[in-house]
């Protein structure tokens, strides 16, 4: 029998409508005779409140203690989902992460799946129950409440499909694909009918929402069919796969990321092993670096520059500091007053001249780049805050099919 793995967000069952909207769509795929596993967020912006909640109590709590806490938020949407199923006389048995067998490493908050133990999966598919999984969780091996990090329900549907080999994996959110830009944002972003896993991998880690990047990752790695879609309307969606064709823009999307901080340092000695010094302590605190920028060398001295992501910054800004000496900086200077504005597509690197047309949009809307990166696929630039929005708009603009 063919297994379905179906996604809903938090917009998705955010009340007991959308709840009750989400269980007929369910309902329907089992009706075709499909095993429907289902993979559930939070309801609406209970994460966020969770998390406000700890705030109020400890701003400092561990970890640990939080992703006990923020997974709370999926048992209760799980609970509901297999209580409406249950109104309309379907079976459905909800399981937490650990109960699913999601075994995941220790990294509390940011959890990589290590494996599923699929046993209790099978057997619940096996007697034709449809299963409600919460999603974004798992166990380390002490058995404590791990967290994939934020949006990481999609990765936990994607693990299972890719697991138990589905069909397909249906990520059903709050738009109706996935678009050129964010529709939010972007009022005349095109809705894309595919995807490449490489493109939406890109456009997801550059900030783009609507998939989690290791979902996608994920994806590509065991091949995993996977398709974007709206809860609410009943409507073909993006389909992410191996190959795409090339859609009448030049590029396949522009991308905002708002949660950036750009730290130098200035006045380190012009000499070997500095960058090596700096960038293996940042490693060792698991902390990602992104754009580098490294000035040419004066006076025996230079500066680095380099942007992380913004709930990183602070840890990253007191390591360095604490290696003041050894790095042999004069200055740090740090501003989480930044934004990265990136576009991608696979036809980038045989035109040469996208490059020039991303920059002329921003000069001619009077927008200043601060550094830039370029890949294969992708460029990105770094801006100030408060011009991200007009930023990808005007790109946005620049690229824009004639209709
Ligand atoms: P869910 O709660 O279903 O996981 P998310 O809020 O995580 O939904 O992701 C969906 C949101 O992603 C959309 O509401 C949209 O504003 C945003 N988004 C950002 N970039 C894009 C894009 N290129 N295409 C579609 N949606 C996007
Ligand atoms: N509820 C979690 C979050 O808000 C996980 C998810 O929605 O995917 O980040
Ligand atoms: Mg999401």
């Amino acid at each position: 029998m063919a297994l379905i793995v179906m996604k809903f967000g938090g917009s998705s069952v955010r009340d007991a409508q959308r709840v009750q909207n989400a269980a007929a769509r369910i309902a329907a795929e089992h009706d075709k005779g499909s095993d429907v596993i289902v993979v559930v967020s939070a309801q609406g912006d209970t994460t966020d409140d969770l998390i406000a909640k700890a705030a109020e109590v400890n701003p400092a709590a561990s970890p640990r203690d939080m992703d006990f806490l923020v997974t709370a938020g999926e048992q209760v949407s799980a609970a509901l989902l297999t209580m409406a199923l249950g109104k309309m006389g379907y079976r459905a048995v909800p399981l937490t992460g650990w109960q699913a067998g999601f075994i995941t490493d220790s990294n509390h908050g940011r959890a990589r799946i290590r494996r599923i133990e699929t046993e209790r999966l099978e057997n619940e598919i096996s007697k034709k129950n449809i299963v409600i999984v919460t999603g974004f969780q798992g166990v380390n091996r002490y058995d404590d409440i791990t967290t994939l990090g934020r949006g990481g329900s999609d990765t936990s549907a994607v693990a299972i499909a890719a697991s138990l080999k589905a069909e397909k994996c249906r990520i059903f959110t709050d738009v109706d694909g996935v678009y050129t830009a964010d529709p939010r944002l972007v009022p005349t972003a095109q809705k894309l009918e595919a995807i490449t896993y490489d493109e939406m991998l890109e456009l997801a880690t550059l900030g783009a929402q609507v998939l989690h990047n290791r979902s996608v990752e994920m994806a590509k790695k065991y091949n995993v069919p996977l398709e974007v879609l709206s809860s609410l309307e009943d409507k073909p969606g993006t389909v992410v796969k191996e190959v795409a064709k090339m859609e009448k823009m030049l590029i396949k999307g522009v991308a905002k990321d708002d949660r950036i901080m750009r730290i130098s340092i200035v006045g380190v000695p012009d000499q070997p092993g500095i960058a090596y010094k700096l960038f293996s302590l940042l490693s060792s605190l698991k902390i990602n670096v992104d754009i580098i920028l490294q000035s040419i060398g004066r006076d025996g001295t230079k500066d680095i520059t380099f942007t992380v992501a913004l709930e990183d910054g602070m840890a990253a800004v007191q390591a360095l500091e604490e290696r003041k000496e050894s790095l042999g900086f004069t200055k740090m200077v740090w501003d989480d007053n930044v934004s990265k504005v990136s576009i991608v597509g696979a036809g980038m690197e045989s035109n040469p001249g996208v490059a020039a047309k991303m920059f002329e949009a921003l000069a001619e809307a009077n927008i200043n780049i601060q550094m830039i990166s370029t890949s294969e696929i992708k460029i990105s630039v770094l801006i100030e805050k408060a011009s991200s929005a007009a930023a990808v708009n005007a790109v946005h603009a620049a690229f824009e099919a004639p209709q």
